[in-house]
């Protein structure tokens, strides 16, 4: 029911004090004198605030408001106060956000769904590519047929050079700010500098033609290349409808991943002589041409990924005879590359309940050892792949790999899930890479879709975490002497969850990466973390839960998640951990997770193998759920609000019954327990001109006169009212039912529900959420309603930690005073004085003449300086998302193990501090990107 602006007009008057109790005026305009009905009562609380002011006698329900319980000092002067009436708090956090979504139409529906004309492009691809394993290199020939499924005449076409990023003119070096070179900079991050300024990265193409799809060889095609990208002029306008082929000819040096942070690349092994060879964006590939932006015309920068057109794909990998090979599709000629025990044992996987090996440790090790007669001979094997349906491929190769396989129950197929890995990767790898793709195939697929191909793979390598269709790049090794650290385990295991669950988004769900890189990486780390949580109690998951997202939000830095990927602030947080939480609240708070769930299906349903924008998100979870939630969009994703709702107030209110002898009681009551004022104490000693000078005592003076005192006329008077009322009104001048009224303020900004915990006197409990919607008409403080008969002696805003509140300190009534520990420590003498060490130093010397003991006192110095840098660049490392070496890691967490909660860093969070790391521009050393 609406709630009438009565209030504010009378408040005008000068009723209402700023942040006090109710006062007494005499301003009291024609109100209504109608009889007062429960119904109403409840549902026009201000009015009745204001009908509060009235005496009985107006035939109305006053209330006693004696209590004030307010507890903060009054900081801003409330919106009724200011002399402009107009409300102080314009901002509409409720707007709909229709205006800066796109006009939906037959492309896109206003329910988030596909429309009835949507189109999206198809590319099929038909690659034949050769290993130079020796020289690191890459050629291959690769056949494109593109068809115009879109409503438009095209004359030309773009197509995606992502190796060309590594080229040392490349606008992603280029446009690189300098990294922080003060204080110590590890040897690997200076030799990713350089080599990133002499690499000989980049494609080389060898040719560029077009024919039409039948056409074997098709005709020199004019090209003009734009850094990262290429423009193919057509010979004639393809309509739409039709189809073209392109054949594109080249070859390129592939990187040190272990150097230069990229998606694919090679690993060197020193002790045996051999590669991973982990690849991708290894082939010119079909810029994305859509109904929202026409060609996705962004260049590769680095942070923004890939917006690819599915297609089928025809891939011949030739690699060294005695080289194993793994690729997104599936292998169609077995027989021609795999060993016979390993085809025998392939054929046994079905119905085996753990990972069994195809290759072992052992042949494995047996591979990587031998001198190859094969490879010395130069003879190679060709790989034949095949994958329907895919928007990439991506393959590795080395004679490094363990090869590990499980069948996988999805609906009713099997998906083989598979783990390619080194022995330096165990005991780690056997144990839970293979099992945790087949947790991320059942958990993602009922929250979304069944997995829809037939293998799903995971490679150790030197890419720490970056996935592809069907396969995936993870890092995580144990140390090298088989332990590993809990945070590597977990590391591992997040890691592989991640990868694997890109299969879902953005592989099918195909969003623009290039553009909005919250669409996958959110909606996947939202995931990952129900999948973790799904793998063993408490598991320590990096991102989902409110409170994590917590430092981020209260801190400085950052952009709303809706910012295009290259230009986002803190990535692992603006695109990973946020829009994860966010979902994460939405779920838990907000929709609950019957309808969340239901929605969220929903949209990945409706958007599998299609190209949704945020708007289709938006819309369908909307439209699913049966909610607006502009609100929520507005806050979590257009906004850098954050959650921060305080109780202000609260004040109790009861029903004066208008008995003359209960107020005469209650005043007097009120006066005992009152404390004498000061002057009023001191004044006591005065001799009073009344008592000494005769004759100036009168009726007034009288010890008998009380002018409270209660008359027979008053009682009367308020029998005969009681009279007039009927018994229900009666009934209701008894009630002793308490009307708690709480202010909560707005200070971080973002509308959200409140939950709240109420404490009774009685011991007992009782959670509310408030929904946002409370916040509709001011989103800054507003006043709730308790109807209780119990007392209330405690209220707490969200005890259960579900809406990432930054401030708990105001969440309490009253006040609750958490105590901050400080640690007391003894100075170590001589820290920073070098002065009082040279002197200590000169002493020793003089002592000790005969040797050279003067340089100890310098050592120790070095070594506190030593110790504080490492700590320092350690946390700098982390920060950096350097990927250490074991020795390395080693050392630098010796706390971890004491602190699993702290080291069980996600993917997400490894991930993003990469991205962060090369946001701020920092050499990356050896970790890849991961996205
Ligand atoms: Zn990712």
């Amino acid at each position: 029911m609406e709630i009438e602006p009565e209030l504010p007009a009378i408040v005008e008057g000068g009723v209402k004090g700023s942040r006090g109790t109710v006062r007494e005026s005499s301003i009291y305009p024609s109100l209504p004198t109608t009889p007062c009905f429960l119904d109403i009562l409840l549902l026009r609380l201000t009015m009745m605030l204001a009908l509060t002011l009235l005496p009985w006698r107006c035939f109305v329900i006053r209330f006693v408001s004696f209590v004030v319980v307010g507890w903060m000092a009054v900081v801003s002067v409330s919106a009724q106060q200011l002399s402009n009436p107009k409300h102080v708090d314009s901002a509409d956090k409720f707007h709909t956000i229709q205006s800066w979504l796109p006009t939906p139409g037959v492309y896109r529906t206003a329910s988030g769904a596909p429309g009835p004309m949507y189109w999206q492009q198809r590319a099929d691809y038909d690659i034949d590519v050769t290993l130079d394993a020796e020289q690191r290199s890459l050629t291959g020939n690769c056949r494109i047929t593109y068809h115009n499924h879109s409503p438009h005449t095209l004359s030309y076409v773009w197509v995606q050079l992502d190796q060309n990023r590594f080229r040392t003119d490349s606008a992603a070096i280029m446009s690189r700010t300098a990294p922080s070179l003060t204080g110590r900079s590890p040897f690997s991050s200076i030799q990713t500098l350089l080599t990133e300024q002499t690499f000989d990265g980049g494609y080389k193409l060898d040719s560029v033609t077009q024919g039409a799809p039948d056409q074997e060889q098709g005709d020199p095609a004019p090209h003009l290349i734009v850094d990262t990208m290429m423009r193919i002029d057509l010979s004639e306008p393809l309509e739409p409808g039709e189809s073209t082929t392109f054949g594109i000819g080249y070859h390129y040096n592939i990187v040190d991943a272990k150097l230069i942070r990229a998606r694919g690349g090679y690993e060197h092994f020193e002790e045996d002589g051999n590669d991973i060879f982990e690849i991708a964006q290894w082939y010119p590939r079909m810029t994305a041409y859509t109904d929202y932006t026409g060609w996705q015309h962004n260049q590769f920068l680095g942070s923004g990924e890939f917006t690819l057109e599915l297609g089928d794909y025809h891939v011949d990998i030739t690699a060294p005879a005695d080289m194993v090979v793994a690729a997104t599709g599936t292998l169609s000629n077995p027989q021609e590359v795999l060993k016979e025990e390993w085809v025998e044992r392939l054929s046994k996987i079905a119905g085996k309940k753990k990972p069994s090996f195809i290759i072992t440790p052992e042949e494995a090790k047996e591979n990587e050892s031998k001198e190859s007669d094969e490879s010395d001979d130069g003879e190679t094997k060709t790989w034949s792949f095949a994958a329907e349906n895919v928007r990439d491929f991506a393959w590795a190769a080395s004679r490094k790999f363990i090869w590990d396989a499980m069948a996988v129950k999805v609906g009713d197929r099997s998906v083989m899930a598979m783990s390619y890995y080194p022995n330096e990767a165990e005991p780690l790898w056997s144990q839970y890479s293979t099992e945790s793709i087949a947790l991320t195939l059942e958990v993602y697929g009922r929250y979304t879709f069944d997995y829809p191909y037939d293998v799903a793979i995971s490679v150790n390598g030197p890419v720490y975490g970056m996935e592809y269709p069907m396969i995936c790049f993870n890092g995580p090794r144990p140390d090298d002497d088989g332990t590993y650290s809990k945070a590597t385990k977990y590391g591992l295991i997040s890691v592989i969850i991640h990868e694997v669950g890109h299969n879902f988004f953005p592989m099918i769900v195909n969003s623009d990466e290039r553009q909005w890189t919250w669409m996958d990486e959110g909606l996947n780390t939202f995931l990952q973390y129900l999948a973790e949580q799904e793998w063993e109690e408490d598991y320590p998951s990096g991102r989902g839960p409110a409170e994590k997202i917590v430092p981020y939000m209260r801190g400085g830095n950052q952009r709303p998640i809706m910012t295009g990927s290259d230009q986002i602030l803190q990535f692992g947080n603006n695109a990973y951990g946020k829009p994860a939480t966010a979902l994460n609240i939405l779920r838990e708070t907000v929709l609950g997770r019957e309808r969340f769930d239901f929605a969220f299906r929903e949209y990945a349903r409706r958007w599998k193998f299609k190209r949704p924008t945020p708007a289709d998100f938006f819309r369908s979870m909307e439209d699913a759920a049966g909610t607006n939630l502009d609100w929520f969009w507005r806050g979590w994703f257009y906004s850098t609000d954050h959650v921060d709702i305080a109780i202000d107030s609260v004040e109790l209110f009861v029903i004066d019954n208008g008995d003359p002898d209960d107020e005469f009681e209650r005043k007097r009551r009120k006066e005992e327990t009152e404390e004498i004022t000061l002057d009023e104490e001191r004044n006591r000693e005065l001799r009073r001109r009344i008592d000494w000078q005769p004759g100036l005592k009168d009726f007034y003076n009288a010890p008998d006169y009380d002018e409270d005192k209660v008359e027979e006329s008053d009682r009367k008077a308020y029998q005969k009212h009681l009279e007039s009322l009927d018994e229900e009104q009666r009934a209701l001048l008894r009630r002793t039912t308490k009307f708690y009224v709480v202010k909560f303020v707005n200070e971080g900004g973002l509308v959200m529900p409140i939950p709240l915990r109420i404490h009774y006197a009685d011991n007992t409990q009782e959670h509310v959420v408030l929904p946002p919607e409370i916040w509709r008409r001011n989103s800054k403080e507003v006043k709730k309603l308790f109807l209780t008969e119990k007392e209330i002696v405690r209220l707490e805003i969200d005890p259960r930690k579900e809406i990432a509140d930054t401030d708990k300190s105001n969440n309490h009534w009253p006040p609750k005073l958490e105590p901050t520990r400080f640690d007391l420590y003894k100075r170590k003498k001589g820290d920073s004085n070098p002065m009082r060490k040279a002197v200590e130093a000169a002493k020793k010397a003089e002592k000790d003449a005969d040797q050279e003991d003067d340089k100890d006192a310098d050592e120790d110095a070095d070594k506190d300086a030593d110790e504080e840098a490492s700590e320092s660049s350690d946390a700098d490392e982390q920060q950096d998302g350097k990927e250490k070496s074991p020795k390395e890691s080693k050392k630098a967490d010796p706390k971890s193990e004491d602190a699993p909660k702290s080291k069980g860093k996600s993917a997400g969070q490894q991930e993003d501090s990469k991205k962060d790391a090369k946001k701020s521009g920092k050499p990356p050393a050896s970790k890849e990107d991961d996205q």
